[in-house]
Order: C-alpha cells, then sequence, then structure tokens
C-alpha cells in the first residue's frame, strides 16, 4: 500500500527517493572513513585568505560571474575564464548540467553501480535514465555504454574514477564514449581524479560535447567550502551560466571565492597532502588483503572492498562499535561492499586493527 501524499506535496516530491548523504556523527575520537573527505586541512594559505576574506567586504554581494575563482582553475589546467563555470560544491554543478543538456526525448544512459546522485537529479528533473550494467568486477562496460549511445540517447553521464569503485578509465575510453554520441553531452566526473586517474580535461578543445566537472572538497581538503566547477567548450558553459541564473545567481561566496582561489593556487600543499594519501591507500589495500578482503583497484582517495566470509553491513555496524565510520550501500549489487576513505596513516591503522579484532576467530 502506498503512503498519501502529504499535504501540499506536489507528486513529483512526493515520488523522489532523495540522496542519502553519509552520517556526519559527533562521536568523540571518531575515525571517520565514511564520506570520502580528505584526512588533512586545507592549505594554511586558503585559510588566511579566507580569514582576510571574512574582515573585508561581507556585506557586499560576492562577483555573480566567480572571475577570480573562474581565472584561477583556467590558470591552474591551461583553459580559458570563459570555459570554466563554477558552482557550489560539484552536486550543484552536477545538477545544473542535467537540468541543463539531458531533459531530452531519449534516456540519459550511465552505468548501474555509480554515483547515486546522479539517479536522484534525474528523477527531480524528469529524465529518463537507462542504467547500463557494469561487468562481473564491476567495472563500467565502456564498448556496450559507446554501442547503445549509438542507438540514441539523451546523452552519457560517468565518473572517472568511478564511485563507489574507485576503478579508472584511461582517456581513450573517454573518447569512445565522446565519439559515439556526438550530438548529446557526456559528462565525466572528475570528483577523484587527482588520486590517481587520466583528467580528460585535455580534450576540451577537440570535443565540443565534452563536459568535465570537478571538485575542491577532495584534493583540495575543501568540502566544507562548497566548491566545484565544471570546464568544456564555451557553448557548453553558457548554458550553465543560463541555469544558474535562473536559480541563485550567487553561488560562490566570498569566504568559498578567496578560499577556493588560495587553495588553487597551493600546489605544494596539494601534492604533498596527494601523495601521503595515495601512498597510504596502497599500504592500506595490501592490509586489507591480508586480512582476506577483497579490494578492487583504487585511484581514489576510497578503496571498494569485501571480505569472502563476513556480512558487509555486520562489518560496518561492528566497526562503527568501536566509533570507525565505513560506509555501506544496500544497494544490489554492491551490498556485500565496504567502502573506505583512505585517512591518516594513524586513522588507518586503527581501522585495520578493528578488522583484525572483528575477523579473529571467536575461542
Ligand atoms: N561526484 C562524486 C562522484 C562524488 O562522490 C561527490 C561527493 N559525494 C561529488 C560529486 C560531490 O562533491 P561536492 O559536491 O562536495 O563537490
Amino acid at each position: 500500500m502506498t503512503s498519501p501524499v502529504p499535504a501540499f506535496w506536489s507528486p513529483r516530491i512526493a515520488a523522489l527517493e532523495p540522496y542519502v548523504p553519509g552520517e556526519q556523527p559527533r562521536i568523540a575520537n571518531l575515525v571517520k572513513l565514511n564520506t570520502n573527505e580528505n584526512p588533512y586541512p586545507p592549505s594554511p594559505v586558503a585559510v588566511e585568505a579566507i580569514r582576510r576574506a571574512a574582515e573585508n567586504g561581507l556585506e557586499l554581494y560576492p562577483d555573480s560571474t566567480s572571475l577570480a575563482l573562474r581565472e584561477a582553475v583556467a590558470r591552474r589546467h591551461g583553459l580559458e575564464p570563459a570555459q570554466v563555470f563554477a558552482g557550489n560544491g560539484s552536486d550543484e554543478v552536477l545538477a545544473h548540467a542535467f537540468f541543463a543538456f539531458f531533459q531530452q526525448t531519449q534516456p540519459l544512459l550511465m552505468p548501474d553501480v555509480s554515483y547515486s546522485f546522479y539517479k536522484v537529479y534525474a528523477q527531480l528533473y524528469g529524465i529518463a535514465c537507462e542504467l547500463q550494467p557494469v561487468d562481473d568486477g564491476l567495472r563500467i562496460d565502456v564498448d556496450a555504454l559507446a554501442e547503445r549511445a549509438r542507438k540514441g540517447c539523451a546523452g552519457i553521464v560517468v565518473a572517472n574514477p568511478n564511485a563507489p569503485t574507485g576503478i579508472g578509465q584511461p582517456l581513450s575510453r573517454i573518447v569512445q564514449l565522446l565519439e559515439a554520441c556526438p550530438q548529446r553531452v557526456v559528462l565525466v566526473d572528475e570528483a577523484y581524479i587527482d588520486f590517481g586517474g587520466e583528467s580528460a580535461l585535455s580534450l576540451i578543445d577537440k570535443h565540443p560535447n565534452l563536459l568535465v566537472v570537478q571538485t575542491l572538497s577532495k584534493a583540495r581538503s575543501l568540502a566544507g567550502l562548497r566548491v566545484g566547477f565544471a570546464c568544456g567548450q564555451t557553448n557548453l558553459i553558457d548554458a550553465l551560466v543560463r541555469v544558474k541564473d535562473s536559480f541563485n545567481s550567487y553561488p560562490i561566496d566570498r569566504l568559498a571565492s578567496a578560499g577556493a582561489v588560495a587553495a588553487l593556487d597551493d600546489e605544494d600543499w596539494f601534492r604533498g597532502t596527494r601523495d601521503k594519501i595515495v601512498d597510504t591507500r596502497e599500504g592500506l589495500c595490501l592490509q586489507l588483503e591480508d586480512l582476506g578482503f577483497e579490494v578492487l583497484p583504487s585511484q581514489a582517495n576510497f578503496v571498494f572492498a569485501r571480505h569472502p566470509l563476513r556480512d558487509a553491513a555486520e562489518l560496518a555496524a561492528c566497526l562503527r562499535g568501536r566509533a570507525v565510520l565505513v560506509r555501506h550501500f544496500n544497494q544490489h549489487r554492491i551490498a556485500q561492499y565496504l567502502r573506505i576513505s583512505i585517512g591518516t596513516r594513524e586513522q588507518c591503522s586503527t581501522l585495520v586493527q578493528c578488522l583484525q579484532d572483528i575477523l579473529a576467530p571467536t575461542p
């Protein structure tokens, strides 16, 4: 029996299945490995820039075009500012892109195992989706996706590296998708690209249908500031600006702009923290394998792993009892996996010690 629609709700809102963010509990000495945050703080230069911005001009609206931020992104990636769109976290950028490009008569294509927000945006905007099954190793079946795209679609969305698997695709596979779907946008969500993937930004000049979305939440340690961006040819960027200016003209506030520009310019801090995370990830993969886990090859700041003998939900609950949070998705095909964000070396050794306890045979 379906429950009645609450008073005043539109049918579409009543039918929505909203995204469920990972928990942000306040527990003392918590080892928080559930939302793919960076365990290291942001660049001290960025924090200082935010402090200065807070003391100067908050009574004024920010620049609605976020020019300083777009210039910083362009500087870093060898693009023109006109090829960059900035938004309040890459989630907002993704939502605007779905609205701008994928409301077509044909379905939007995406892998069946991917970032779960994509399906929510599609529902929100009434976009039909067709899910392409990933293979038995949870890899995106790019050949099948490209073949299906050739028959007509609203566009394609893939995360590279994919979430929650962490598996990356080489650029040749992204080109394959772009060429299969020249009349529609191929959105490549590169939230985790800095941890080992191959970015598609270099393809922008050649492919008018490519939109690359990145975030400062992960490798730049600024999840709390909410800054994301999209890069593509100006025609695509102009469409996103139209959506933004029909929704909220000021998605990037003055503090966010100052912090993001400084973080993007602090290459040394970025490299130092990123390299520590990649190094910790490689060590953690080996330790998890020693404990009997099967670990998917990760190019992200998290690993996706399952234990052949132990139920994933039960493992997550046991870890939670020891104040270690990891993410478990009770979803088709991935319900026996845990997604574990890469923390500091100390946090990861606490995780491994807890797993050793939990998995030890009871006497
Ligand atoms: N894309 C993917 C694949 C993600 O995992 C996330 C983080 N949950 C995002 C986009 C959104 O990140 P943010 O809004 O913090 O930029």
